[in-house]
């Protein structure tokens, strides 16, 4: 599940929270104040996915070198 950010608008806290989809826009309740008047921020939801690309140049797939693959058919 993704890792969304908050800010609570009454104390200024940043706070994290690991929800669904679902749950992102739902309200937050602050850690600190226990205020509900928190607001998202852009997510750092594609930290997930951080690495090698799919789009380096070089074989298809990490289980061939090059030659002939039946994984990626290269
Ligand atoms: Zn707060």
């Amino acid at each position: 599940m993704p890792i969304y950010e908050y800010q609570c608008r009454q104390c200024g806290t940043h706070f994290e929270l690991i929800r669904t989809y679902s749950q992102a826009d739902s309200p937050a309740q602050c850690p600190h104040c226990a205020g509900s008047e928190t607001r998202r921020e852009l997510s750092r939801v594609n930290a997930f996915s951080g690495g090698k690309s799919l789009t380096d140049s070089g074989p298809s797939c990490s289980s061939c070198s090059g030659g002939s693959c039946s994984t990626c058919g290269q």
